[in-house]
């Protein structure tokens, strides 16, 4: 007995010595060296950023709802032809230098011929539309949505993070350099979708098919996704740029329950109702989650991370050949770590009966999945289908469905020249990988590269965040120039010939 409880003992400390030892052994997070710092952009140039992105922000190129018709559908129109002249008469530089394309009718495809032919080109991103404000939080805002003031050392206004700043920074870069008259060695595609917002099928989806029957393969492919945030990540306390690396996929079942219809007053039992039906059929979706769990993206995240977190978590994170199913129950219980972990389940719309007493012969629900990488279309509606297990309760799959992306590549040459482009602009920043839950106009590029990486230069503080696809959102002007150096080291640094 005693031997038993001696053998016990010593497991349990040789298990805390590796435990510590492991934690000890994590790198510590690297140190910036101040003279390394790169000459900021001067003051006039964010200003001019700033008065460029105010500009922008007027014209309302406003995503209504898929098909929306009318003067609403029109004012945008009118606002994506503006936004376009704009470019012209703001960039001359870039204008020349460049070659435009429109596509379905608003978006548009800048090509900056590189002198190297030979070169992979590669794709920067930046969508013009925005999303409306919605009615009634108007009053709201400190700064009218469209008025594009410069107040209190930010540009306010819808799509000043989303995504008309990193536009306008790509613009100013790219305005700056060819003033200069330097001419990239690898062609520079912009892509300008117009309709990303509401999906960015004649935007975004015609320009990749357009480049795809040219036989163009790109060498990497930039688009929105993280971007660099301070107080944010839990337990990080300096900045983070995080840059997400595979996108989840996306599909919309709709459950139709039938049952027969009648009069109230003599009702079968709740289960034999179309609503009844219906209601029985979601709770049992809901309570089938889609498996949790550790995949490349998160790993990278949690790796990346773990060196600049409080020594508890440090020592989890270090130890997750012990603590990754602790970690895993953690994170799901939490919607916004969660997402990166599994597919979601996300109920949105129901529909059912005309009249009160009146037993409705249908019901319908909408329930909305974000698709881990893990989980196909297929096996998700699989899933789905065994969990309700009620062949009076149909299931179709609406418009729009896609796979998971794949997960860019982590060691190739685009992602350390990516690394290196973060790290020159925003050297106090760690670099964290992550998996985009959203999704973006980048997937339809997919078919082209390998290389697609959903990040935004713009460094922003969990308020300003909080603007996003929301009422009082601004960036910081100093953010915009930072943004815009960003670019232009980004864009002197693109001529390595293995990308
Ligand atoms: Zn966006």
């Amino acid at each position: 007995m005693k031997r038993l409880v001696a053998g016990i003992l010593a497991i349990v400390l040789v298990l805390i010595a590796v435990v510590i030892g492991r934690t000890l052994m994590l790198p510590p997070p690297p140190v910036v060296d101040a003279s390394a710092l790169p000459a900021p952009i001067s003051n006039d140039a964010a200003m001019r950023a700033a008065a460029n992105l105010s500009a922008a922000i007027k014209m309302p190129t406003i995503s209504w709802q898929r098909g929306a018709t009318g003067d609403k559908a029109e004012a945008s129109q009118k606002a994506l032809v503006d936004f376009r002249d704009f470019i012209s008469a703001t960039y001359p530089a870039f204008t020349a230098a460049t070659t435009r394309e429109i596509v379905s009718d608003y978006s548009l495809l800048f090509t900056w011929r590189g002198s190297d032919e030979s070169l992979k080109p590669v794709l920067l991103m930046s969508h013009m539309d925005v999303v409306p404000v919605v009615a009634g939080t108007e009053g709201d805002w400190i700064h009218a949505p469209f008025a594009g003031e410069i107040a209190d050392g930010s540009v306010w206004g819808r799509g000043a993070i989303d995504c008309k700043g990193s536009l306008i920074a790509m613009l100013e870069a790219a305005e700056t350099l060819s003033a200069q008259s330097f001419q990239p060695k690898r062609t520079i595609m912009f892509a300008f979708g117009h309709d990303e917002e509401v999906s960015g099928l004649n935007g975004n989806l015609k320009i990749a098919q357009m480049l795809e029957a040219r036989g163009v393969k790109l060498a990497f492919v930039s688009d929105e996704g993280g971007m660099v945030t301070q107080g944010v990540v839990g337990g990080v306390t300096g900045p983070v740029a995080i840059i997400g690396i595979a996108e989840k996929g996306y599909m919309t079942l709709q459950l139709t329950a039938h049952a027969k219809g009648g009069h109230s007053s003599m009702p079968p039992a709740q289960n034999e109702t179309a609503v009844g039906r219906l209601i029985k059929a979601m709770t049992h979706v809901g309570a089938a989650p889609f498996k949790s769990g550790m995949d490349v993206p998160t790993r990278a995240m949690l790796d990346a991370l773990a060196p600049a977190m409080p020594f508890t978590r440090r020592m989890v994170f270090a130890n997750m050949w012990l603590f990754e199913p602790l970690v895993v129950s953690l994170m799901s219980a939490e919607p916004s770590t969660g997402a990166q972990l599994h597919t979601t389940i996300a109920p949105t719309m129901l529909k059912a009966g005309v009249k009160e007493n009146v037993l409705p012969p249908e019901a319908e629900g909408i329930i909305n999945f974000r698709l881990h990488r893990r989980d196909t279309i297929e096996s998700a509606i699989a899933h789905v289908t065994a969990a309700i297990d009620d062949p009076e309760v149909d299931i179709a799959t609406l418009e729009g469905a896609r796979e998971a992306s794949a997960v860019s590549n982590l060691e190739g040459a685009s992602f350390a020249l990516l690394r290196q482009s973060i790290s020159a602009s925003f050297p106090d920043a760690l670099i964290a990988p992550n998996l985009t839950v959203a999704g973006t106009d980048s997937r339809h590029y997919l078919p082209l590269t390998d290389n697609v990486f959903r990040f935004v230069p713009l460094r922003l503080n969990a308020a300003e965040l909080a603007g996003f696809h929301a009422t009082n959102e601004r960036v910081p002007v100093a953010s915009l120039g930072e943004a815009v150096g960003f670019y232009v080291s980004m864009m002197q640094n693109l001529d390595a010939p293995e990308l």
